[in-house]
């Protein structure tokens, strides 16, 4: 399955678009704010699409249009007044994609996020391929279900198809007695039933694929999660040589064989034997790759702005050791957090998202510290989030 960028609209012969061309981003979190700074940044202008008001990307949009992702026909009319659109969030339905695509450029194609917004068809393109990924198999009822854990044993971990991230939408199964209340909790009619992967590391690497084939990968950096959802990024991963250079490879071989245009970032498990397994594909920027702002010679959501535009994608070359922490909700459960404090630590930078409500795991910034070790970036940006809120414990818990 090789699959040709959806280029179909009207303007699909101006292949390169000029700064002061209209981008259309469609979702409004942090990935669309960062995105839209780059873009304004380069004198591009910016279109974000939300289905909800009062999203972080609209205060730095020159429009802003909230849309029922549903409503083709005003997707429709508000996509044919942007040059070429783009996505952050991939949970969208396939015809919205279509629906744009019909009308002005969308990249990545609708076919690309069909791929990856479903496990079970995500898991097959990287089989088809032969990208080495976790043992699996597709689950569409409590019998085949059985059956997969027949196959591939225990203990293992049922993800539903779609509309799952962070963790959500999936359960660790341990024992036979685990499958039913599993299936019944996860409640979708489509799922994924994958071995447990006892990985040295998890890793993962963003890349780039403009209008005409070429692609650039930034360094894999090393993620730690807590409670599922990513803690810390640290940048580069530690591993060999050897390893780096083929997580990049597949990074790029993947992008080829989506046909990407745009920014998408692949998740790897590292086995302890130093195998590189695919976890995930996301076809945007990542939460991984924020680093990438201060630590590499062109960020992710540049990179973003280039693939879409037909520019020259720019070098990725690591400027810095880096590493980044999330801050999450729970930062501010005793009051603002201190940020002049957060800030004495040299050389750490912050980036807050602009979310009203501090809701527990709701991602509201970031730490992002250039130090000149990985280990030393790690301790800074810890730090500096212990500083800004002493009372709060946080993980920090890096291999
Ligand atoms: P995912 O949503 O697929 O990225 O899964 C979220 C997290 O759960 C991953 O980052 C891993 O830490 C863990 N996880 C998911 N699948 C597996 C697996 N097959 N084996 C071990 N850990 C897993």
């Amino acid at each position: 399955m090789s699959i040709v960028d959806a280029t179909t609209g009207p303007r699909q012969a101006e292949s390169v678009l000029r700064p002061g061309a209209m981008l259309g981003v469609l979702g409004g979190g942090q990935l669309g704010a960062m995105f839209a700074v780059a873009a304004r940044r380069m004198g591009y202008r910016v279109t974000v699409i939300s289905d909800v008001d009062g999203v972080p990307a609209a205060r730095h949009a020159d429009r802003f249009e909230v849309v029922n992702y549903n409503d083709l026909e005003r997707l429709a009319a508000v996509a044919a007044k942007i040059d070429a659109v783009t996505f952050e969030f991939e949970n969208v339905p396939a015809d919205a994609g279509r629906a744009m695509a019909a009308v002005t450029r969308v990249h990545p194609s609708p076919d690309v996020l069909a791929i990856t917004q479903d496990r079970g068809r995500e898991k097959a393109f990287l089989t088809e391929h032969a990208f080495r990924t976790t043992p699996h198999r597709l689950v569409e009822s409590r019998e085949s279900l059985q059956q997969a854990v027949a196959d591939l044993g225990l203990p293992g971990v049922l993800k539903t198809a779609s509309f799952g991230y962070d963790g959500r939408g999936q359960m660790r199964l341990a024992a036979d007695a685990d499958l039913a209340a599993a299936w019944n909790t996860l409640a979708a009619d489509r799922c994924v039933y994958e071995a447990w992967v006892d990985f040295a590391m998890e890793v993962s690497v963003v890349v780039a694929r403009g209008l005409k084939g070429d692609v650039a990968a930034f360094a894999a950096s090393l993620n730690a999660h807590s409670r599922h959802i990513l803690d810390v990024a640290s940048c580069p991963a530690p591993l060999t040589p050897a390893v780096a250079a083929e997580a990049k490879e597949m990074a790029c071989c993947i992008a080829e064989k989506l046909g990407l245009v745009g920014v998408a970032c692949i998740e790897f498990f590292v086995t302890r034997d130093d195998q590189l397994l695919v976890n995930e594909i996301a076809p945007r920027p990542h939460n991984s790759g924020h680093l990438t702002i201060e630590a590499a010679a062109t960020s992710q959501f540049e990179q973003q702005v280039r693939a879409v535009c037909g520019l020259p994608l720019g070098s990725t070359a690591c400027v810095s050791e880096a590493a980044m922490a999330n801050l999450l909700g729970d930062l501010w459960s005793e009051g603002e957090p201190d940020w002049a404090a957060a800030l004495a630590v040299p050389g750490v930078r912050l980036h807050l998202y602009g979310k009203g409500a501090a809701r527990p795991g709701r991602k509201m910034g970031h730490l992002t510290a250039c130090r000149p070790t990985v280990a030393d970036a790690v301790a800074a940006v810890i730090e500096a989030r212990r500083r800004a809120a002493p009372a709060v414990a946080t993980e920090g818990r890096v291999y």
